[in-house]
């Protein structure tokens, strides 16, 4: 039976329910009195705190996913784009993976990790090799990374992930610094998700792959990985451990994405109802061709435009969360949803094992690579290109540093907060990067839109604070300036 406060995977994660929500979707998809309640209440509205957007339920949000009249997505679109517009403004966060280990002893059978590919050399970086990859990415100018690792309890313990961290953040090479670890590593227990709190992470990332339980049964046909009940509640664990951010995703392929939404949905409801805050982050990756893997072989793949639909009833339906798209997708469809909800975006991308360190921008390593890398821009074209489109790259870090996790971020967006914290937080970091790291052409344009861009912070002594730390950062070498 569904429980959205139940700790039991497959009551708040509810197979019946979603059959039930998929069938009223299809009956009201062309409810236009229906639909503009839903978008009316979806809309952000001004209150005594500031602009707030209520959100929908995974059932209101899968009526409007369930549309396929043009005019209706287009007010999809439109109140997509406002509520963006609201709570991230032209903000884009970035952020690099860093794989560590691609030992795994899972069998999910759309992963070149899996144990029985016998065609992957399988590798693991050293801490040695993990200060050099570090280097590498300090000197691209990265302040933000997500690690990722196969599961393997021999190869990659936790104590493994522990010591990964700990290097990670003691290296400060010239201005360089990794202020803000993220990490996507296998479900695990509470006791490893403490670890992993102390060890001071950002967010802890785990995507579902699959919400539908037979499917996902099949998809990880032997290996720890199987079980789908411990996986679906890994995020309840992390938040036992202490863990407030934490980072759902499917990948897009496997299953049927009408099921998979409102099972997301579902999951966020669920993390709200039980904890008091939902997730941090959504993530959206779409299955890739990689080493042992033919992506046509899973036929439930969707095309840019329902991923664009997607994307904007995710961002309607969950306002305070954040939407990451990885490089797994080109420039142009990134430049497509980017506007419709995606907040965090990664750039200079290498998913293969020790891809960062000794390599020149044109050289990509694919021996031990996870999945084919679309967008292979470097982090100065993909920052130059996000100003060239009106947006404003960040590497800010400042939230959870400043204690701002959880249902503490989400109050900041209510109190409208945001353009006096995060606006300039996200102009001083990129004036970090223009400063140390961008070449001469991005500079330019960067410190155009910095100029600009700093007389919209409305608190005048905040303003003000924010112009005499961009002097210090371009004059005086000073860094890590927030709000
Ligand atoms: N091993 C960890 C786990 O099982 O959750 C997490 C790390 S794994 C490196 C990160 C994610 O990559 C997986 O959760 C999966 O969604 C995604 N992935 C795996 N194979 C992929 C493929 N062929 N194309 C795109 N993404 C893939």
């Amino acid at each position: 039976m569904y429980n959205m406060k139940s700790l039991k995977a497959e009551e708040f994660i509810n197979h019946e329910e979603i059959l039930e929500t998929l069938e009223y979707a299809e009956k009201n998809k062309n409810n236009h009195e229906l639909i503009d309640q839903i978008l009316e209440k979806a809309a952000p509205k001004k209150t005594g705190r500031g602009v707030e957007c209520a959100g929908l339920s995974h059932r209101e949000a899968s009526v409007l996913l369930a549309c396929d009249d043009p005019e209706v997505i287009e007010k999809i679109y439109a109140l997509a784009r406002q509520i963006k517009e609201a709570f991230y403004g032209d903000r884009i966060v970035m952020f690099a993976p860093l794989y560590l280990s691609n030992y795994c002893v899972n069998q999910c059978v759309y992963c070149p990790y899996h144990l029985k590919n016998k065609e992957i050399p399988r590798k693991k970086l050293t801490q040695e090799e993990v200060k050099q990859e570090v280097i590498a990415l300090q000197d691209m100018g990265h302040k933000r990374l997500a690690i990722e690792a196969g599961e393997d309890p021999v190869n990659n313990p936790i104590e493994y992930i522990l010591d990964c961290i700990k290097t990670i953040y003691s290296i400060k090479h010239k201005n360089g610094a990794i202020r803000r670890v993220n990490v996507n590593i296998a479900a695990t227990t509470v006791e490893n998700y403490k670890k992993l709190h102390d060890a001071g992470i950002g967010t802890y990332i785990l995507f579902q792959e699959t919400y539908h339980k037979e499917s996902y049964e099949k998809l990880h046909p032997a290996g720890p990985k199987h079980d789908y009940a411990y996986h679906t509640e890994a995020m309840d664990r992390a938040m036992e451990g202490g863990i407030d951010d934490v980072g759902l995703g499917v990948l897009f392929g496997l299953d049927m994405y009408k099921y998979e939404f409102a099972g997301i949905l579902m999951h966020a409801e669920h993390l709200e109802a039980v904890h008091g805050v939902g997730p941090h982050t959504i993530s959206v990756p779409r299955v890739k061709k990689a080493s042992d893997i033919d992506p046509n072989v899973f036929d439930n793949s969707i095309d840019d435009d329902t991923f664009a639909k997607i994307i904007a009833c995710i961002r309607i339906a969950v306002p305070y969360t954040g939407m990451i798209i990885s490089t797994r997708e080109n420039e142009t469809c990134r430049e497509k949803v980017m506007g419709l909800g995606i907040s965090q975006i990664s750039g200079g991308s290498r998913t293969s094992v020790g891809g960062y360190a000794g390599y020149t921008p044109e050289e990509r390593p694919h021996d031990t690579e996870q999945f084919d890398v679309s967008d292979q821009r470097s982090l100065d074209e993909v920052v130059k290109w996000l100003m060239d489109l009106g947006y404003i790259p960040s590497f800010c870090t400042a939230c959870y540093r400043e204690g701002r996790t959880g249902d503490r971020f989400m109050a900041l967006c209510k109190v409208g907060q945001i353009q006096n914290c995060c606006h300039p937080n996200a102009l001083m970091t990129l004036q970090e990067y223009l400063t140390d790291y961008a070449s001469p052409e991005t500079r330019k344009v960067g410190e155009a839109l910095i100029a600009r861009e700093i007389q919209n912070v409305p608190d005048e002594k905040r303003r003000q604070r924010a112009i005499d730390y961009l002097e210090e950062i371009k004059n005086e070498g000073k860094r890590d300036f927030r709000f």
